[in-house]
């Protein structure tokens, strides 16, 4: 019996184990095929082109079962949970950015996820990170043989000339003993153990992000990526603790960045106030522990609700400084603000003014992000006040100005687990009564003694105990038949999930026995569809007290 373990998840990009009767495969890998797949060498095969008309295909595809299953674009029946899964050809697209993104969600669309992806005579050091980034998981050394046959050196930046091994660029057996042959295998293998390491720690992005420069079509083919939220928002966590490298214009575009915006805008709740200030970023996460910050603190006094603008995450309103990517973004700065920056966060702030009406709105701001929320404030068509006009946000004098400015305003009861509830579940607890423990950001809510959230240091989310769930309401559910799980719940126990789940979401878990609390280690998607693989991390399991 064959079957596939997601251990770990990067967006669509996956490490785990591929199970064929005897033999284990930890992926992502490259592989012998004709020790691994020995049938291959039987099976008929077709020349049917990525490209060809969905009628053409149904007439030519070879229907014979296989191992690996064959699949298309246009022939997507025949696949189990557990199975290997082949694409034929899709060499043949790494050179057409559009065609690979369109067929690539057409294909992971419609097949389980719980199976591994094999990209046949596709793999090269220089396009390992894109094909695992785009979800495929086990490869050959056809591609690496055949380029050494060409006399063809391969590195992950690119392909030279076989007398680049000569210069010394490499130091591996192969290229030690002159052959090219083995330096490419060697070349393509220790790629995919860095691909698989930034996979581990949650990284691949930032690999590839780095890696794609060499290559016109794997900048494109990132960037179509991203250009498909939809599909890339069920994929990508809602939360990681690592930092977010924000050193490109692309990232502009990635899901983490667009999700929080929205969520601003859309979920986001602020406490009642007359008053917002905009305020500058730090380089310091979370920004309230910078100096500059502190300053701003303490000449606001508390009577204005805070919203910090910064590049590239748009607008974070003071209670979300914790959330991911907030407080996890590194990005280089510069004070100069592109185009596609000023329009993504002008944007942000303009929808999010509209949809929060606030009677004064102060800009206490310079540079770019003054610019920015001008911008807003025409979109918006509001007026805002100025508070440092032609000094730097931290002088006395723009200090002062700001103190000035607020005299007379009501304080602003800030509430940090509402602010943040209502973003991450879309809900407002009902707090009262709550007190609040711990120092910030380590920070602890109980009702009568009775703990009900607690916040995640690491992610800026917030954790609800069972009886803080029955402060939330309805949704961030997963449903479980009838059992008593002895640890992890695994995705073949769930019977109903909340589609909005998300990796890394907090979740109660709900069956007839019992009530837990814990972490969604997969989306609701993929826990709908999986055979197999870890789907919530519990934290707490109670019986229900009805049994
Ligand atoms: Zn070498």
């Amino acid at each position: 019996m064959n079957s596939v373990e997601v251990k770990r998840r990067d967006g669509l990009a996956r490490s785990g184990t591929y199970i064929l009767g005897e033999t284990s495969i930890a992926f992502p890998a490259a592989v012998d095929v004709e020790t691994v797949f020995p049938e291959l060498k039987q099976t008929v095969l077709s020349n049917v082109p990525l490209s060809a008309a969905p009628e053409f295909v149904q007439k030519y595809w070879p229907d014979e079962p296989a191992n690996p299953v064959m699949i298309h674009p246009h022939h997507l029946s025949g696949v189990h949970s557990g199975d290997c899964v082949m694409v034929p050809g899709w060499h043949t697209v790494l050179n057409n950015p559009r065609n690979y993104v369109t067929w690539l969600t057409a294909m992971k669309a419609a097949i389980p996820p719980d199976t591994a992806w094999y990209a046949p005579a596709s793999a090269v050091p220089s396009n390992i990170h894109m094909l695992c980034y785009s979800g495929f998981d086990l490869f050959d050394f056809i591609a690496c043989d055949l380029a050494a046959a060409r006399g063809i050196f391969l590195l992950p930046e690119g392909e030279f000339d076989r007398k680049w091994m000569d210069a010394g660029v490499c130091n591996c057996d192969g290229c030690e003993a002159g052959d090219l042959a083995q330096h490419n295998r060697m070349a393509l293998i220790k790629e995919l153990a860095l691909v698989s390491r930034f996979i581990a720690t949650s990284r691949l992005r930032e690999l590839v992000e780095s890696r794609c420069r060499m290559h016109s079509t794997h900048v494109a083919i990132m960037r179509h990526l991203d250009s498909m939220y939809d599909l890339m928002e069920q994929v990508v966590p809602v939360a990681r603790e690592v930092p977010f490298g924000a050193t490109s214009g692309e990232t502009l575009n990635r899901v983490e960045i667009r999700r929080f915006a929205r969520r601003v805008v859309e979920r986001y709740q602020p406490p009642p106030a007359d008053t917002a200030v905009l305020l500058p970023c730090s380089a310091r996460k979370p920004y309230s522990l910078s100096q500059s910050h502190n300053k701003f603190t303490r000449a606001i006094q508390g009577r204005a609700h805070e919203l910090i603008v910064t590049s590239p995450v748009g607008l974070v309103p003071r209670e979300l400084e914790l959330v991911y990517p907030a407080a996890h973004y590194d990005v280089p700065v510069t004070g100069y603000w592109d185009r596609e920056e000023k329009a993504f966060i002008s944007g942000v702030i303009a929808e999010y003014l509209q949809k929060n009406r606030y009677r004064r709105v102060i800009a206490h701001l310079d540079g770019g992000a003054l610019e920015v929320a001008k911008m807003a404030a025409d979109i918006a068509g509001i007026d805002l006040e100025f508070t440092c006009p032609g000094r730097r946000p931290t002088d006395g004098a723009s200090l002062a100005a700001l103190d000035t400015t607020l005299g007379g305003s009501r304080r602003v009861k800030q509430d940090l687990l509402k602010g943040i509830c209502s973003w991450q579940f879309g809900i407002v607890p009902d707090t009262g009564g709550l007190m609040s423990r711990g120092r910030y950001p380590a920070v602890q809510y109980s009702r009568n003694r009775v703990q009900m959230f607690s916040l995640d240091t690491g992610t800026g989310l917030i954790r609800p105990t069972i009886e803080g769930w029955k402060l939330l309401g309805e949704g961030y559910r997963v449903e479980i038949s009838d059992f008593v799980p002895q640890g992890d719940i695994l995705a073949p126990g769930v019977e109903q999930v909340d589609p909005c789940i998300r990796e890394g979401d907090e979740v109660l878990v709900v069956g007839p026995r019992v009530m837990g609390t814990g972490r969604a280690a997969m989306g609701a998607r993929e826990m709908g569809r999986s055979k197999r693989g870890v789907a919530v991390r519990v934290r707490k399991i109670k019986m229900r007290p009805d049994q």
